[in-house]
């Protein structure tokens, strides 16, 4: 099965958005065993888009268009596929009065223009609004004897990305003739570089491709960790959870503790919820960082149960008056520790967490760009890291908060922390 996608909106032309709903859908696409082989772009206008369409059914199986559904003289996207499928655009009243009830339940005035959305070329099925208000459509068009499927789906991604799993997926997989349960799972991985997990992973990505189901996909995520995915198709749900609960356990057995999460999972959520497993509260300080830290634990709900408070020790002697850390160079184990120390008692906390280091360009205290110094300060005892960080001033601030997280992580879990 191949499905090209079509970005419909003058707007991606100038530069003015990026396209990330064809990145989005390519990436699924791949993660279900659908070929996408073009994926392109077209600005507003009837004309052009009618053409891209002909051209694209040429090949492909399928084509999915994003965007110009809405209720405005420039969302032209119905119109095109109307005049591909050489039928006209009906009213469909159940999709005008969702649009209607929509209005009224938020107490607004409808325009008419709205009714637009409701507009379905005939032989089309809607895939049903829950979100916005433009739905969907399903198109049949023959294709030189052979019928092939137009899809089209609203722009605003969210509501893309509902459409597309909820309606989209399971048809195409349908024409396919595939299963029709798609299960995958992302397992979150630090501390390994993709050519080291790649290494590790060998034998089994052999025995996966081989098997073909289910696929494992690696997305490297820059500060985010490196994402091993893996995705199962089967005809039962449980029959495809079963199968990701089996490479799960076997690349977990390979990985061993950098595996620190699945799916949506981040390490600063691990990391809150290893603390509140154990009734623990932390407080951090940070200096090179300079509140990165906190600003990454608090975007997680429910940080506050946990989290005290940050101190941001720039200078020097903030460092000194404030946390206690004694006369002398900064960037190095033992004024992490201090550091740590201080955070705990200043914050009344019971674990202290602790970054000094340099972000460059220049070095300081006579240590490179890239040092990172980790102090961790719980009731029994205290401890320093020293890491290096790679990467430019913004990127090294950022490494190093998920390294200190990561450095947390392992040693609330009793896990190897290095020397
Ligand atoms: P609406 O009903 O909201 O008008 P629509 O289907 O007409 O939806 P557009 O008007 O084309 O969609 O786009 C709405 C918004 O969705 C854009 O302003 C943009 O923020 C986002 N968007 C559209 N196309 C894309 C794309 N290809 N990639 C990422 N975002 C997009
Ligand atoms: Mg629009």
């Amino acid at each position: 099965m191949r499905c090209d996608v079509l970005a419909v909106g003058t707007e991606l032309l100038l530069g003015q958005i990026v396209d990330t709903n064809s990145s989005w859908m390519g990436e699924q696409l791949a993660a279900s065993g659908v070929d996408s082989l073009l994926q392109v772009k077209v600005g507003d206008n009837v004309g052009r888009i009618i053409a891209q369409i002909e051209r694209l059914l040429v090949d492909a199986d399928a084509l999915i268009l994003c965007g110009g559904l809405g209720p405005t003289h420039d969302d032209l996207t119905r119109e095109a596929i109307a005049a591909v499928m050489g039928v006209e655009l009906r009213l469909d009243q159940g999709v005008a009065d969702v649009i209607r009830t929509m209005f009224e339940s938020r107490g607004r005035r409808m325009s008419e223009n709205n009714l637009r959305q409701a507009m379905v070329p005939v032989g089309a099925t809607v895939i049903p609004q829950t979100r916005g208000t433009a739905p969907g459509l399903i198109c049949p068009v023959m294709v030189g004897g052979v019928e092939k499927v137009v899809f089209a789906v609203p722009g605003v991604p969210h509501e893309l990305y509902d459409m597309f799993q909820r309606a989209v997926l399971p048809e195409l997989l349908e024409r396919a003739g595939e299963p029709s349960v798609i299960v995958s799972r992302v397992l979150r991985t630090w501390g390994e570089s993709e050519s080291g997990l790649n290494e590790r992973l060998d034998h089994l990505i052999a025995e996966l491709d081989e098997a073909g189901n289910p696929t494992l996909a690696f997305l490297a995520s820059g500060w985010e960790g490196l994402k091993v995915r893996l995705t199962a198709k089967a005809e039962t749900t449980a029959s495809a959870a079963e199968l990701i609960e089996v490479w799960d356990r076997r690349i977990r057995d390979e990985l061993g503790d950098q595996v620190f999460g699945v799916d949506t999972q981040t390490m600063e959520s691990v990391v809150l919820d290893a603390l509140r497993d154990r009734g623990s509260t932390l407080g951090l300080a940070e200096s090179v960082t300079g509140g990165l830290v906190a600003g990454r634990l608090t975007s997680v709900p429910g940080s506050s149960e946990v989290l005290r408070g940050s101190i941001v020790s720039y200078a020097t002697e903030v460092k000194q008056s404030l946390l206690g850390v004694a006369a002398g160079p900064v960037v190095n184990e033992q004024a992490a520790v201090e550091m740590a120390e201080g955070a705990r008692r200043v914050l009344g906390a019971d674990v202290g967490l602790a970054l000094t280091g340099v972000a460059g360009p220049a070095e300081q205290d006579g240590m490179p760009a890239g040092t990172l110094c980790v102090g961790i300060a719980t009731p029994s005892g205290s401890l320093a890291r020293t890491l290096r960080v790679p990467g430019q001033r913004e990127q090294m601030r950022q490494f190093a908060v998920i390294s200190s997280l990561d450095l947390l992580r392992r040693h609330l879990n009793d896990l190897d922390i290095g020397h």
